[in-house]
């Protein structure tokens, strides 16, 4: 008889999440048999017995796998038996499953965002015949939360230099400190989120990723690019956010004539990733993207 296999979402709150919708759409599109339900658990400490029980129903194969989320990336780590590299270095894990009575903790974010920028980002460089040197790559990245935090592993894993512009600088120095064993400390520096700090770096950046919340649905007619500033010529411009699919910060840079997209592909990567590792059968993007509510 052919494996059913019990998936779901740890997180809180769960209701708007797209999870059910991609894994579906995989499971279907791989012909496997098995559901992708939401398991909410409250935050800390309300869920904390929750969250121990999930994780033996993991251990004991009831559930072949789970994805977890906010607030629990973090608070999962003491209860599961073994990280993977990334997910001890990244400090959050997204990506749960057992073997043999082991339960391990994965991050596919990271990757997940790297493989849709290099796809996205060789295609428009090649296309041009302007693909840059490794060694000459910066980043700006805005945000210094959870994803600003696999977002900067994954560019500095890829050679890529990297500026942290964050608000609250104490937090961007956290990111930065965390990863210092593996990349020099040249390559990764932390500046101010505002107009002057970034103007100064302005015309050496080739990529700017977005990962804070500003101008998801509903503050649609927000952008985390300060105001009163041009976009760096020539740069490439990656949203995390996808709800709207063009929000205010993908509309300027098409208005500067810049290649911009939104976090859809990584979204489906990360999904697919975590879909690969529970099953070993990599699964149709094209389908999982499709599946994505708009
Ligand atoms: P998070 O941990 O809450 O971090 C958000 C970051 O944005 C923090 O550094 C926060 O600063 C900053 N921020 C919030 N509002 C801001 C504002 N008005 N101005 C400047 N900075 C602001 O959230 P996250 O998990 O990193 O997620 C960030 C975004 O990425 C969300 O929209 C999420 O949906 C999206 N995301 C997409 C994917 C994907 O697959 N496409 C994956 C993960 C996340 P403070 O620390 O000062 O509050």
């Amino acid at each position: 008889m052919s494996k059913y296999y019990s998936l779901g979402l740890i997180g809180y709150p769960l209701l708007k999440s797209q999870s059910p919708n991609l894994h579906s759409a995989a499971i279907r599109s791989s012909n496997l048999m098995g559901e992708y339900k939401l398991y909410p658990i409250e935050p800390f400490p309300l869920g904390k017995d929750a969250l121990f029980e999930i994780v033996e129903r993991v251990r004991d194969g009831q559930l072949s796998g789970l994805n977890v989320t906010i607030p629990h990336k973090t608070n999962i780590i003491p209860v599961i038996d073994k990280l993977s590299p990334e997910a001890e270095l990244i400090g959050a894990v997204n990506t749960l499953y057992s073997q043999d009575g082991v339960v391990f903790g994965d991050n596919t974010d990271a990757t997940g965002f790297i493989k849709d920028l290099s796809r996205h980002f060789n295609r428009v460089f090649d296309k041009k015949s302007k693909k840059v040197e490794i060694e000459k790559k910066k980043a700006l990245v805005l945000g210094a939360g959870g994803a600003a935090r696999a977002v900067v592993f994954a560019l500095l894993n890829a050679g890529w230099m990297v500026i942290i512009a964050a608000r609250n600088p104490v937090k961007a120095m956290d990111i930065a400190h965390s990863y210092k064993l593996f990349a020099n400390s040249d390559r990764i520096i932390c500046i101010p989120l505002e107009k002057k700090s970034i103007s100064i770096e302005l015309h050496s950046i080739n990529l700017v990723v977005n990962a804070t919340p500003v101008g998801m649905y509903p503050d649609v007619n927000r952008s985390p690019w300060p105001g009163g500033l041009t976009l760096p010529p020539g740069a490439f411009i990656y949203d995390l956010v996808y709800k709207p699919h063009e929000t205010k910060f993908i509309q300027t840079a098409i208005m500067e004539g810049l290649p911009a997209v939104n976090g859809i592909g990584m979204l489906v990567e990360q999904a697919a990733l975590a879909f690969e590792l529970w099953t070993g059968v990599s699964p149709s993007r094209e389908i999982m993207s499709k599946a994505v509510e708009h």
